[in-house]
């Protein structure tokens, strides 16, 4: 319940700040911003507040996803493979897609990041072109369908907009790759130009890999973004095969690579990560980087377990991505984090359920580009996700002190009862306040894959 000027009163049960989860805690929400806080608040001392039931944390930050690989969950667990095997059948999606039918399927992706706890997402685009290559009447007609589809559905949104120029070192775009390419920086970045940031929408910068993008290349997107503050994603290391390739090619790791093209910095992030050696992760650290693991992608893949342990105690910030969405779930991802080194090491507790936390939230913030966001302090994104804690899977969980290691190793994106994204409520009693989310993303998915032949894609949407 907003006044006109969109001031808001929240009276937490419960909420996780900087110092720890304190109980009765009174939300001051101006413009979007959080304007105070106050616990041990009485219920009966904030009679004009808004009363929230259950745990309320900063919101998630979904540091790393492609929208449209929603359209491939359970579809594509037939039959084996590996990662290479698994873009194929990708491509095949990428194929059929138009603005047309991007816009609802990126929109009810997102209301299901909503419904999880997500508050922002950086969407990792390289899909920009028609089918042949050849730019839309808009050029930048996808990126505008997913800044459209982010604002609908009610989510913060950093639109990485991907540098994409060939399939391989010496290897020119194949005919599915045609559509991701810009075929050279300079066209890459005046087409980036041209989008537009507003309250929820940053655009950020990525090279897709180092597969997917030359060394001189490289350099000039890195010192573009360097000189327009924006972020810098790149997938780095998800296969042992990149790393072999990237030897042979210019003799070093994909980090190293990176590093020196003046790459790394404090606004870039390392995607994956799965197989960096020591010296990348002392150029990471070094760097003051950022890591993000998809830990339900990487195992679904066949990726591998990411050097977890090794990233942390050398300080580099972890933050996590749903990626190609076979789960929608940032509990879920957290706690794989731990769980997956656990089963490497034969250790339990590397990362506790704090240090986990803040992965999901602050540094995932920053890793997209919105560092005043994923903290409940005041002048932070007002970007909240607040936990029932009577459900199923939690009852009994809480003793009174392990607030978060009952949240991180025990919720489900089912649990997620309440969540506002810039002052604004988006999800309330477990459910979407505009969408039918699940009959939404039925309906996106069929249309994908009946209405959106390569053909359609090829001619519609502008
Ligand atoms: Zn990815």
């Amino acid at each position: 319940v907003a006044d006109a000027r969109g001031n808001r009163r929240l009276w937490c049960e419960a909420a996780w700040l900087p110092a720890g989860v304190a109980r009765g805690v009174a939300i001051e929400i101006s413009g979007g911003v959080i304007s105070g806080i106050r616990t041990e608040v009485p219920r009966e001392a904030a009679a004009d507040a808004e009363v929230v039931r259950g745990l309320t944390l900063p919101g998630f930050a979904n540091a790393h996803s492609h929208a449209f690989h929603r359209a491939l969950r359970g579809r594509v667990q037939r039959g084996s493979g590996d990662f290479f095997t698994w873009r194929e059948n990708m491509y095949e999606v990428a194929a059929r897609l138009s603005p047309a039918l991007y816009l609802p399927l990126a929109r009810a992706t997102f209301a299901e990041m909503l419904l999880a706890g997500y508050t922002v997402v950086g969407e990792f685009h390289y899909l920009h072109h028609k089918v042949d290559g050849a730019p839309y009447p808009d050029p930048n007609a996808m990126g505008a369908a997913i800044i459209q589809a982010a604002r609908e559905a009610g989510i913060r949104l950093t639109l990485l907009d991907t540098c994409y120029l060939r399939g391989g070192a010496g290897i020119a775009l194949s005919d599915r790759q045609r559509r991701f390419g810009d075929g050279d920086v300079a066209r890459w970045k005046a087409r980036v130009a041209r989008l537009v940031a507003d309250d929820t929408t940053r655009i950020g910068a990525a090279i897709h890999s180092v597969r997917a993008v030359d060394a001189p290349s490289i350099e000039e997107i890195a010192a573009w973004a360097t000189e327009r503050g924006m972020v810098l994603h790149a997938h780095v290391s998800e296969q042992p095969a990149e790393n072999q390739q990237t030897l042979a090619e210019s003799g070093c790791t994909p980090m190293a690579l990176l590093d020196r093209r003046g790459a790394l910095s404090p606004r870039f992030t390392a995607v994956h990560g799965t197989h960096l050696d020591a010296a990348d992760i002392a150029l990471c650290a070094a760097a003051g980087a950022i890591c993000c693991f998809c830990p339900t992608t990487e195992r679904d893949l066949g990726d591998g377990i990411g050097p977890s342990k090794s990233l942390s105690d050398r300080g580099v910030r972890l933050a996590i991505g749903s990626d190609q969405h076979a789960v929608i779930d940032p509990f879920e991802e957290l706690r794989a984090i731990e769980l997956h080194e656990r089963l490497r090491s034969q250790q339990r507790g590397t990362h506790t359920a704090a240090t986990l936390m803040k992965a999901g939230t602050a540094h995932g913030y920053t890793s997209v580009g919105w560092p005043e966001g994923g903290v409940i302090a005041v002048g932070a994104l007002a970007d909240l996700t607040t936990v029932a804690l009577g459900g199923v899977r939690l009852a009994g969980t809480i003793d009174g002190q392990g607030w978060l290691e009952a949240i991180v190793f025990a919720a489900g994106a089912g649990d997620v009862d309440m969540v506002i994204v810039g002052g604004e409520t988006v999800v309330r009693g477990g459910r979407h306040v505009t969408f039918d989310v699940a009959g939404e993303l039925e309906r996106a998915i069929a249309d994908v894959y009946t209405a959106g032949g390569p053909q359609a894609a090829c001619t519609s949407g502008r």
